[in-house]
């Protein structure tokens, strides 16, 4: 593995042989029925060492990811701390996780009857994750699968397995049964083998589109969730007039466009901007991206490090040239060197061009004039994809009104579309995923409802 802004050798990372795939497998299927006899404060107790450990290590895992997947210094450290609070979060949902009663005698034949609902884990899970959040995607999985009770088999991805292999050693050192959570390096061929491994009946995967919609096909009985990618857009409404409001959109929208080299699935790709606030709105926009500090992401400063690796700048470049060819104009940046892409403004980009399109999952954004709401929030909703969006207003009506219209797993309003916090619902629709993470979300997911009717007589 190489580090992406030095290109040294940073590890060489062994792979899982079929002799320990089989372990993993048959370890996780026997924790099954370990983990269920372990009680909720013993697993939230197990939780709780797990984030207390990561902040203690929280340095030594944030140089990890930095080393491998260039992402900037202070961004690392941010990562490793969402982490723990993930963990936190999972031990407390554990305390709450119970069930639900509910009366049967609304009609006759209910007399007398009681039914209680509770949750029971459908069994291992297969965690597949990206390079992007090495750890806190994750811990995304890992927590709220030991939260339940579910042992979980994490397949990192190849770009960025240390990170991980890390949170392994961490969750090693708690107290759950052996097997509860196994981290596998294998190659992507081996993957799907996993996939349809019988024993892992759940299989929980973020990451490309493609990628996530063959596990789907390929295993179309399993419970398959789906975190996938998108192309992220905000509406600057005519109401966010001030100077001072178009300037805090200017800043938030140049980091959330360019923050870790635009990689993150809900990076900001493209800005409508009412057509009134247009020309006041744009030079700020460019003035925003050029303060942003580019390049060594060991600097505390850096906002902007390099892409994950060269073929990766090299297509963020040819889709920007694309665009240019197509009758866009590059206001700022537009210059690939090496693993480094400038942050880039376009206008006038060509709707059939691949960074209005698809997902760009690099530093650049597109911004269009629109012509009031209707406009905005049909432009807004014009995509394949629909993780989150962002819309700009002080008006109530147009933010209940975005919610009802919007076709996207989350609206955010008066700010970017590039927020999470790891007790919210998360997730996409359309081609952006099915199902939903974020702690509680994904302890449901991974849980069957079993109904016990006790009946007097
Ligand atoms: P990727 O699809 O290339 O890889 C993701 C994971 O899938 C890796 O672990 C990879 O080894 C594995 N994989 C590859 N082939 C496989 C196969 N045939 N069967 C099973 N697993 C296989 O994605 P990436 O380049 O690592 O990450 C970037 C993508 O992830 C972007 O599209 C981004 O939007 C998306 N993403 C989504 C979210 C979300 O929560 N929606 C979060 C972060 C990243």
């Amino acid at each position: 593995m190489r580090d992406p802004w030095t290109g040294d050798v940073v590890a060489e990372v062994a792979l899982a042989d079929p002799e320990h795939v089989e372990q993993a497998l048959h370890l996780a299927h026997q924790a099954a029925g370990d983990l269920r006899a372990v009680p909720a404060h013993r697993r939230a107790e197990a939780l709780r060492q797990v984030s207390t450990a990561l902040l203690e290590r929280r340095d030594e895992v944030a140089a990890t990811i930095t080393r491998e997947s260039g992402k900037p210094i202070t961004w690392s450290r941010a990562e490793v701390h969402r982490a723990s609070l993930t963990f936190r979060w999972a031990a407390e949902e554990a305390l709450r996780w119970s069930g639900e009663l509910q009366r049967l005698d609304s009609e006759p034949a209910g007399d007398g009857r009681l039914a209680l609902h509770r949750r029971f884990a459908r069994g291992p899970v297969l965690g597949i994750t990206p390079f992007n959040f090495p750890v806190n995607l994750a811990a995304h999985k890992v927590a709220p699968a030991l939260a339940v009770g579910a042992p979980i088999v994490l397949k990192p991805a190849p770009k960025t397995p240390l990170s991980a292999l890390l949170l392994g050693e961490v969750v090693a050192g708690c107290d759950l049964p052996p097997g509860a959570f196994s981290v596998l390096t294998v190659e992507d061929a081996v993957a799907p083998d996993l996939v349809a491994d019988p024993r892992l009946p759940v299989v929980s995967f973020t990451g490309s589109g493609p990628v996530g919609w063959a596990i789907r096909d390929a295993v179309p009985r399993k419970h398959v969730t789906l975190e996938l990618g998108g192309n992220a857009g905000v509406l600057i409404c005519p109401d966010w007039s001030s100077g001072a409001d178009l300037r805090r959109a200017a800043r938030r929208i140049a980091t959330g466009a360019n923050a870790q080299g635009g990689q993150s699935c809900i990076s900001v790709q493209r800005v409508l901007v009412d057509r009134a606030l247009y020309d006041a709105f744009v030079p700020m926009l460019v003035e925003e991206v050029e303060r942003l500090v580019v390049g060594d992401p060991w600097a505390e400063e850096t906002t902007v490090g390099p892409l994950i690796d060269r073929a990766a700048a090299e297509r963020v470049g040819d889709w920007i040239a694309e665009a240019a060819a197509g009758g866009a104009e590059v206001l700022t940046g537009g210059r690939v060197s090496g693993t480094l892409v400038q942050p880039t403004v376009l206008v006038d980009a060509p709707a059939e061009a691949r960074l209005c399109r698809d997902e760009a999952f690099g530093p650049v954004l597109t911004v269009a004039a629109v012509d009031g709401i209707d406009e905005g929030l049909r432009a807004l909703d014009d995509s394949r994809f629909g993780l989150q969006a962002g819309v700009f207003t002080h008006d109530v009506r147009t933010a209940f009104r975005a919610h009802r219209e919007l076709e996207v797993g989350g609206v955010i309003i008066g700010d970017i579309p590039t927020f999470r916090a790891e007790q919210m619902p998360y997730g996409g629709v359309k081609e952006s995923g099915i199902g939903r993470e974020g702690v509680r979300a994904a302890m449901e997911d991974y849980t069957e409802s079993r109904l016990l009717v006790f009946s007097e007589v």
